[in-house]
Parts: C-alpha cells; structure tokens; sequence
C-alpha cells in the first residue's frame, strides 16, 4: 500500500493471521479484502501475486498436518493457475526447513537439504520443497514468471502473541513474568530477522530479475540460550528460564549465506537483534496490556 499501488487484494483465511494487522487500510479505496482459502481456486485479475499462505509456526503447521501439505500443494497449484491465466508475475515465500537439519553450513541456495520426508515437520519442509518444485516447472512449462524467496527465521511487531515461535514466546513469557521456555540443548543455533528487512528483501526480490532461489535472513547467529540471554538483557532484567523437552527433527543449527542477494538484489539487513527485540517487545507491551518492566 505504501508502495503506491493503486489495487491490492489481501487473501486469508484466517487460521493465523488476524484482521487487526490490516485494520488501518481497511475502507482504503485501494485496498480489498477477502477471507479466502488458498487450497480453493481464485479469480481476481493481478499483475503481482505475493503468495504467502502457510503456517509457518511449528505449533500451528502440525496442529492439522493434511491441510498443511494441501495449502502448499493445492494452494500454490491454484495460485500458479492464476499467475498463469492472468500472466502475473508470481513470488512464493519458500522457507530455510528445506535445508532441513543442514549437513553444511551456513547454508547457500545450492545446497540440496537433509530433510525427513515421513517426519512430523515434512508437511512444512516437504510442502514448500514441493510448492518450489510446482513454481519451477510452471515456470519451465508455461512461462509463468517465478520469484522464489527461502525465508529465514522473521520475527516483529504485530506477530501473534502465542504465535509459538521462539522469539514471540521468549518475549511473551517474560513480559507475563513467567519463565522462558528454552528447548533442549539449548545450543541450537537460528538466526533472526527483522521484518522490515525481510518484506524489503520480498519487494526488491519480487521487482527484480532473478528468478531465485534466494535465501532471506540475517546472518547473525544465535544459540536459543544466548536469544534468552538477550531477552533478559534488553527486555526484562528479572526474566529467567527453564529448559523443557523438545519436538522431533529440530535442526541443530541455521544461518544463511545471503551473498547472492547481496549481489543480486543489492539486500541486506539493517536492523540487529539487538535493535529489534525491543521493537518487537513494545508491541507485545502494549498489546498485552502491559506497562513498560523496565521502568518499574
Ligand atoms: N486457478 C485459479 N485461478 C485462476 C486460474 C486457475 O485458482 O484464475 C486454479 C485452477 O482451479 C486449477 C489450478 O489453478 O486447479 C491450476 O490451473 P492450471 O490452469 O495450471 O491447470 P488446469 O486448470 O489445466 O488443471
Ligand atoms: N524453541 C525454544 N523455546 C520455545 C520455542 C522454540 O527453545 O519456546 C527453540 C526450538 O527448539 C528451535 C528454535 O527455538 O530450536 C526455533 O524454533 P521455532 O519454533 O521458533 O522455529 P523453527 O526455526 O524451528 O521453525
């Protein structure tokens, strides 16, 4: 919207998102909004399409696994049909989970993964392995002008509170002065990025040439016991944590090597972990209701 485009069409179902992100262009002239479900087929008339839908939340992509692979599967299917009939250009957001639990590191777009493909993260990893395979051969077999972002771990305002992802729970966890929930060991590495760099990267990656795969992400590299730390430190100095089990196939480490973007798109992060948790944490503040702990 910001962009200046004088159409955009928002379409969600719902199941993660919520309307109060939107509310401010809600009644815009140029915006529309329609509650639909991507594994049903679309007809709107576009000239960009940014599909998004997923999941991404590990918590919420194993709630109901099926669905997860049809909104990949038959929800990229439908949205490349449309890209197709329409002769728009097409960007899927893929994901780091198809490097799976990486044999290299940091991992580059040539990197084929180390994924289970029967495991209860595949409807996830294998769904976007699939949904990127579906953009390919559109691509190949009609023409369709593909954009394949692979997203790395995103944190920001306007996240879902109980969202269920690392950063959102450590935040919420110690705003609501409970412990923070870290996973064992505790030496698992992901790296974070800022939102407004990463929807940076997504338009730059979307108004560009290059087809992709091109990785997204920040480079800088956190083990969940050091994004604890940093929690405690910039957030609520009282904040402790506990470990608690984990779930099956966590990959162990993730960091990208973001220098084809870099050289491509001219993309890399500006805002530091540092600089974005407390961001992020004003937000959940005043969402939760809550005054500022620092200052108390
Ligand atoms: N599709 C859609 N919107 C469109 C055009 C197609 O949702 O504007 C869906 C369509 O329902 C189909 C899918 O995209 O299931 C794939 O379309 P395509 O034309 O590639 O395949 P076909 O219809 O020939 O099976
Ligand atoms: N994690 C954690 N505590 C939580 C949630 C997640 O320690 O409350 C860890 C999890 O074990 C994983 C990392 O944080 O190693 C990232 O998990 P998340 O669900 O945020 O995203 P993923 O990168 O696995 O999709």
């Amino acid at each position: 919207m910001e962009g200046g485009h004088n159409e955009v069409i928002v379409a969600d179902n719902f199941f993660t998102g919520t309307k109060d992100n939107i509310r401010r262009w809600i009644g815009h002239p140029n915006f529309e909004l329609i509650r639909h479900d991507v594994t049903n087929p679309l007809l709107v008339e576009v000239d960009q399409i940014y599909h998004l839908a997923c999941p991404a939340s590990p918590i919420f992509y194993k709630y109901n696994p099926v669905k997860t692979t049809k909104t990949n599967v038959l929800g990229t299917l439908n949205m490349l049909g449309l890209a197709k009939r329409v002769r728009a250009r097409f960007l899927l957001t893929s994901t780091s989970e198809v490097y799976g639990d990486p044999l290299e590191h940091p991992q580059t777009e040539e990197y084929w993964g180390n994924v289970n493909p029967i495991g209860v993260r595949s409807c996830y990893d294998e769904g976007k392995r699939i949904a990127e395979t579906l953009a390919f051969d559109y691509h190949r077999q009609h023409g369709v002008e593909i954009r394949v972002a692979r997203i790395f771990n995103t944190y920001g305002p306007r996240m879902n509170i109980d969202d269920g992802r690392v950063v959102s729970n450590f935040i919420a966890q110690a705003l609501r002065g409970e412990e923070m929930t870290v996973q064992v060991p505790g030496t698992q590495t992901r790296s974070f990025c800022y939102v407004s760099d990463m929807v940076d990267g997504l338009i730059r990656l979307m108004e560009g040439n290059d087809t992709g795969p091109i990785n997204l992400g920040n480079p800088g590299e956190f083990t969940m016991l050091e994004l604890a730390a940093r929690v405690k430190e910039l957030v609520v100095p009282s904040a402790s944590w506990r470990m608690v089990d984990n779930t099956p196939d966590d990959p162990r480490k993730r960091k990208p090597d973001i220098s084809k973007a870099k050289a491509i798109l001219g993309w890399e992060p500006k805002v530091t972990l540092r600089e974005g948790l407390p961001l992020m944490a004003a937000d959940f503040q005043e969402r939760l209701g809550l005054t500022d702990k620092k200052q108390q």
